[in-house]
Formats: structure tokens, sequence, C-alpha cells
């Protein structure tokens, strides 16, 4: 059977994510934010926890665990190149390594940028990624640590999973997100639809999260970067791919 799983509001607009394997019973979290409202679903759900997940060092990813632990004991996996930085980790993870949650196997893929060492975790068999401050939904994290190319790679790498694939990414900046988008592809018709249903979803206070990849290619504007219309709406014809992708998040970051 494939993994269920709920998505976790933390804090002012972060999410965590419990993941829950029906076969084994084995429940992971993804992030811990704050434990509170992860302890809260647990506990309506039925699930209890085995496996901490970590994506990257940031306090707003991490910072709920110890809280987490005292009360839901579980083994701790998180980047090796980061261990210096994470809290202690029971596993340490490097690209291409296998992470189980019950009997699925996920795939750790180094996505560095907005830090050196974020880890996205991919589940093949159930067509989910956790993408945290990576790839987000209608964008992607500021490039606080890495470089411009590294991110552009890092995005790439997850560009190039199944289309179908669920992503389930770290925040709701979704709105603030459609609104630079729609600022730089604005005659891109499934970005207008997607915006309008973006606003709508935020006003009744529901999620945009997790969102599908193949809406995220079709409108996020940092997958976009190798689209000759989108190359076109901002003066860049025929440039590389990685040259546009540091134009276009450069000019979000001045939004
Ligand atoms: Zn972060
Ligand atoms: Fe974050």
């Amino acid at each position: 059977m494939t993994l269920e799983f709920e998505t976790v509001p933390c804090l002012s607009d972060n999410y965590a994510y419990l993941v829950h394997d029906p076969d084994t019973g084995a429940t992971a979290v993804v992030d811990v934010p704050e434990a509170q409202p992860i302890l809260d679903a647990l506990e309506r759900r039925g699930w209890t926890l085995t496996d901490v997940l970590l994506t990257h060092h940031h306090w707003d990813h991490v910072d709920g665990l110890a809280a987490l632990l005292e009360q839901a004991p579980a083994l701790v996996t998180g980047a090796a190149a980061d261990a210096h930085r994470l809290p202690p980790l029971d596993i340490e993870v490097r690209e291409g390594d296998v992470v189980k949650i019950g009997n699925e196997a996920g795939t750790v893929i180094d996505v560095s940028g907005h830090t050196v060492g974020h880890i996205a975790f991919h589940f093949p068999a159930s067509k989910l990624a956790f993408t945290a401050d990576s790839l987000m939904a209608l964008g992607c994290g500021r490039v606080f640590e890495g470089t411009m190319p590294q991110m552009w790679e890092s995005l790439s790498k997850l560009a190039a999973l199944p289309e179908d694939t669920v992503i389930c990414s770290g925040h709701e900046y979704t709105m603030a997100n459609a609104k630079f988008a729609l600022s730089i592809d604005p005659d891109n018709p499934r970005l207008i639809s997607r915006s309008k249903a973006v606003e709508e979803a935020r006003s009744k206070g529901e999620p945009t999260v997790p969102s599908v990849l193949r809406e995220e290619l079709e409108t996020n504007p940092f997958l976009r970067a190798g689209d000759p219309g989108l190359q076109a709406a901002i003066g860049m014809e025929g440039a590389e791919p990685a040259d546009v992708f540091a134009e276009i998040r450069t000019r979000k970051d001045r939004f």
C-alpha cells in the first residue's frame, strides 16, 4: 500500500508532514517547526511516531525536535553534510542514500542552494517528494548559502522527477509567489488560473500545498527558465537557463 500523509501547519507559515505506512504502522514526520501541532496530529490519527526526517538546519524546520522527541521518541535522519549544525542525528545521509518509512524506500536528493546541505526526500512508489525550502509552490527558497548555478541544478533534479509527483514544500508563501510569477509571466493562462485558485484557497484559510510537479512545470517561473516565452518576457531570449534562473531569482529578491 502507498504511504498516507497529512500536512501539518506550524508556526505562522511553516508546514511539517506526517507520513504513515499502513502496512507496518511506521510514521515519519518531515521537519519539526514546533512540537505541539505534530503531537496533536499524531494523536488525532492514532499514529505512533517512528522517524524524523530533517531537510535542513534552519530553526523553523528543527526547533520543535527536542520537545517532540520527549513525547514521541523516534530515529532522526538528516544530512551528513550538516551533522555539525543539525540536532543530534541517528542516521546521516547523502545524495543517493535510501531512507525507509516502514516498507517504502525513498531516495535522498541533494538540493543545496537555499542552504548548502539541504536535502529532499523522494518516495517514488507513493509519488511524494518532500522539498522544504528548495522547490516550493510557485516558487523556490531564497539562495542564502549556495550559488545560483547550484540552486538551478538542484531545481533541475526535482524537475526531472515524474510529473505526477506530489511536491510537499515547507511554507505557505504561494500567494506572494503568485504575485511575483504573474509580474514576469502575465500571459500564462495556467498561471492565471492557478493564481485564482490560490487566492480562493487562502481566502478560506486552506493550504495551497502540496502541489503537483506538473503544475509547477507549467506555472512556476523558477522551473521555466528554459522556456522561450518566459525568456522573451524578461528580455533574455536564447540565454542559458541557469542565467535566466539567476535573473528571475534576483528579481524575486527585490520584488
Ligand atoms: Zn529554510
Ligand atoms: Fe524555512
